[in-house]
């Protein structure tokens, strides 16, 4: 069974910002994930990365890969179906091999729920989105339709306002759920239809999207067209294979501290899948450099070394300055 001192479960952002800040430090370092990028893949077009002018998700996943790779980690694209407790740290059991280590930082992140509708796949990201923080400024007047649930539906009606000329909110009950003032901005709002009781039955359209056909309770049919049709139907994180060791809200999200500490002494989690506010990459990144130093320093300390304070050093001529 090949042993590391620390491996990373997810090469989402957050993972590898995590492995970049391990491995940099000379700690033996495996990054294991189902594919490379998570939901970078979804991004197309990346606007808001800071430091980037107009990039792509992927084209960012492979920059961070490289990146990680560079300082000696390694990566394994494989599942993670069981991590266990040891003698000596932890078992994780993935669905081609097994593998010991230290400490552990998980960086799984989660994936959008989608509506279920044909040619779903066919029109994302030309007119069907799912994430409307990341995506309503594409839409500048245009005319927009949000169908979700709970608070992600007057979210993305209350940014989707700010932006589209007229926006329909589709909804399966009676009334808008949520923050009640924020239901009230939203009803008082002239550009947006609340259309309840009502589910989006199809999509279509040519190269991109055009028109939605929604079905009311009585099944009577009515289209619509618009540009877009953001999907709000909340995320599936699964933490299955690890959640006898760490706390999990009600959300289903690893429950974390500063520097990423969860509820396990030498397991620390970054991104998506944790309770940190503002899911978005720059976010899961410097978590997850935050979550990797501090399984580094957790190591250190079962060494009995003081850890480090500063994230990076230089030796120049016989001294060593940390910065
Ligand atoms: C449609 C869409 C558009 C978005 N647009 C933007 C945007 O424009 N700007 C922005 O900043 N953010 C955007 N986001 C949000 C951003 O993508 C996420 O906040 C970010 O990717 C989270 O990073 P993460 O590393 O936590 O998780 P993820 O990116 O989800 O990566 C998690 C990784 O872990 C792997 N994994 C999960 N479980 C296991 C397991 N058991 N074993 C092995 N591997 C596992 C996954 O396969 C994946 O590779 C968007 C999100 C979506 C859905």
């Amino acid at each position: 069974m090949q042993e590391f001192e620390i491996v990373i479960v997810g090469a989402g952002p957050a993972g590898l910002s995590a492995g970049m800040y391990v491995a940099r430090q000379n700690v033996s370092c495996l990054v294991i994930s189902k594919d490379l990028g998570g939901q970078m893949n979804l991004i197309p077009k990346l606007e808001n990365y800071p430091g980037t002018i107009m990039s792509s998700g992927q084209i960012l996943a492979k920059t961070l890969e490289t990146q990680y790779l560079s300082f000696k980690g390694e990566i394994v694209y494989d599942t993670v179906e069981k991590i266990d407790e040891s003698e000596d740290g932890f078992k994780i059991k993935t669905t081609r091999s097994e593998y010991k280590a230290k400490a552990i930082v998980l960086a799984p992140g989660k994936v959008p729920n989608m509506l279920g509708v044909e040619n779903e796949s066919e029109y994302f990201n030309k007119g069907i989105h799912y994430c409307t923080k990341c995506d309503a400024p594409f839409y500048q007047g245009r005319i927009t339709a949000s169908v979700g649930v709970g608070s992600y539906l007057v979210e993305s009606g209350l940014l989707l306002s700010r932006m589209a000329s007229k926006m329909y909110l589709i909804l399966k009950g009676s009334k808008l759920a949520g923050d009640k003032d924020l239901v009230t901005t939203l009803e008082n709002n002239k550009n947006i239809e609340i259309i309840t009781q009502s589910s989006v039955k199809s999509i279509s359209g040519n190269s991109t999207l055009q028109q939605i056909t929604l079905v009311d309770s009585s099944g009577s049919e009515k289209v619509l067209d618009v540009d877009a049709l953001f999907i709000e139907l909340g995320s599936k994180i699964n933490l299955d294979y690890v959640k006898h060791l760490v706390k999990i809200n009600t959300k289903g999200e690893i429950e974390i501290e500063s520097g990423g500490m969860t509820s396990h002494p030498a397991i620390f989690a970054a991104g998506d899948a944790t309770t940190i506010p503002y899911k978005q990459i720059i976010v899961a990144c410097g978590d997850g450099s935050n979550a990797g130093l501090s399984a580094f320093n957790y190591l250190e300390k079962l060494k009995g070394k003081p850890g480090i304070r500063a994230d990076w050093k230089k030796q120049i001529g016989g001294q060593v300055f940390h910065y």
